[in-house]
């Protein structure tokens, strides 16, 4: 049992305003794993007010000692890498082979790539006789989803930190564990009371509290769209800058003449990553009419190969959803695809054989689904992969592109033709023919899935103010 009960605010674990708790659920057992505060407004308050007074001297600190702060929490989350990683096994459901990697070791590297960059942005400059001069935002409120709970904290913690700013951490109540355990690695490295604050809470109460406070200038948001709609409407009352980092439903071109076994595999395994609970999960395989059935058949063959089952086991590729309402939710969708009469070729709203315990979801396949299904156009977040088939290439971007969002897109093909397409396609991030993907490149949505840059120097940028001083 990992119990949190009290809050870090002002470089101290003070007591909260209330007594009351959140139960932190482990997705494959169904058992209570970890309790944490319920923080409220009056915590908000507090944990803004430490901001603020931190701010005037970190944002003074150079930049090198700023720096040197990112590095050493970077190797405080590798020395606790396994332990880290085991919290978010059981409290978002990630399997043990992916876990410290992509949950917990990505967040190492996200600082330690922020003080890499953070040196590159040129501070200050002319512009005619006129100096321009580039400053940190201030205080800076962060809310963060469970999905990939420490990562989604590292990349607003790592920039606001490195520009100078201050900020409060509002994790997710389902996944909040990491959180409190970030808050003891950054006490450990030494910085400044008042810098790093995190108060635990519900959205609607200790979230929406910090997006209403007029004393934070900015907050960094990542999670569902329509609340980033609800968290834009809160901020314009106090006019602070607002980045979002919002849903998905993304697609991976096959074009015709290319390996269809190899983007159909890249398909499956970017659709059911982390349960198929990615923001950038490759939802809906694009195909062209000739190759429908190949490509259900290869899809099909690799959904059922897969070995789903307890994420601590260290074969597991698919564990459970992160908690029953997903998991419902999930199952809702389903049945939404079979009653709007796409084919079912694998999967199903049963769970998964022998697996009635813990948030399972049945590795899912549908053929002929056609844009105008809820699965073909809302973000399902569960392992649900909807085939669809297009005409030329130019039909395959047009419904690409038939989307609300745009936050990513896939394309396989010969590598010229690939790019011309990627081009064509409104997503913020691109991925030709299976490349690695490199963290220190912008990332962030097109259209409904967000506003504004994550990672690298756009990232950092944003958490800056610039001002013109004519002379
Ligand atoms: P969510 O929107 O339900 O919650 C995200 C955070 O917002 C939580 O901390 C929650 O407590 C808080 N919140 C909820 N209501 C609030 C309010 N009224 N005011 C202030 N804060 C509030 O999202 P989730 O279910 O935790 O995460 C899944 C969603 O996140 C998916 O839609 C996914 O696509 C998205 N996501 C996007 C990215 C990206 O980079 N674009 C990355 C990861 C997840």
């Amino acid at each position: 049992m990992q119990e949190f009960s009290r809050l870090y605010i002002g470089g101290e674990w003070t007591v909260p305003s209330s007594d009351e708790r959140i139960e932190v659920v482990n997705a494959f057992s169904e058992e209570v794993m970890g309790r944490v505060p319920a923080g409220g407004a009056a915590d908000v308050d507090r944990a803004v007010a430490a901001a603020r007074a931190a701010f005037a001297g970190w944002s003074a600190t150079p930049l090198d000692e700023r720096l040197g702060a990112l590095g050493r929490i970077a190797e405080g989350i590798m020395a606790r890498n396994d332990e880290l990683a085991r919290s978010v096994v059981g409290e978002v459901g990630t399997p043990s082979m992916i876990a410290p990697m992509f949950q917990t070791g990505l967040a190492a590297v996200v600082f330690g790539d922020n003080a890499t960059l953070a040196p590159e942005i040129e501070m200050e400059a002319t512009v005619g006789g006129t100096l321009t001069v580039k400053e940190p935002i201030g205080v800076v409120g962060a809310i963060t989803p469970w999905n990939f709970p420490l990562v989604q904290i590292a990349v607003k913690v790592a920039p606001a930190l490195a520009m100078g700013c201050t900020v409060i951490v509002k994790p997710s109540e389902y996944a909040p564990l990491t959180a409190f355990m970030l808050a003891e690695i950054v006490h450990e490295a030494g910085v400044p009371p008042g810098v790093f604050n995190l108060v635990s809470g519900a959205g609607p109460s200790a979230g929406e509290a910090l997006v209403a406070h007029p004393d934070v200038d900015m907050v960094s948001f990542t999670g569902s769209t329509a609340t980033g709609r609800r968290i834009s409407a809160v901020a314009a009352s106090t006019v602070k800058k607002v980045t979002l980092e919002l849903g998905g439903k993304s697609p991976l071109i096959v074009l015709d003449g290319a390996p269809l076994a190899d983007a159909v595999a890249a398909a499956v395994q970017g659709c059911y990553i982390n349960c198929g609970q990615m923001c950038t999960a490759s939802t809906r395989l694009l195909v062209p009419e000739t190759q429908r059935d190949e490509a259900a058949a290869a899809a099909t063959a690799i959904a059922e190969s897969l070995a789903v089952g307890d994420p601590a086991a260290p074969d597991t590729v698919v564990g459970p959803l992160v908690n029953a309402r997903q998991r419902d939710r999930v199952r809702e969708y389903i049945q939404s695809g079979i009653d709007e009469g796409a084919t079912l070729v694998t999967g199903g709203v049963e769970p998964p054989d022998g697996l009635e315990r813990g948030y399972f979801i049945r590795p899912t396949v549908f053929a002929d689904v056609t844009m105008d299904m809820r699965i073909a156009r809302e973000e399902i977040f569960g392992p649900v992969l909807s085939i669809l088939t297009y005409t030329d290439t130019d039909d395959a971007v047009r419904i690409a592109n038939d989307t609300d969002y745009g936050l990513a897109a896939m394309v396989f093909g010969e590598p010229d033709e690939a790019m011309a397409v990627a081009r064509r396609l409104r997503a913020g991030w691109l991925v030709v023919n299976g490349a690695d993907q490199s963290f220190t490149a912008p990332y962030g949505g097109y259209k409904q899935s967000g506003l504004g840059k994550e990672l690298g120097v756009a990232g950092l940028e944003e958490y800056l103010e610039q001002k013109a001083i004519h002379v």
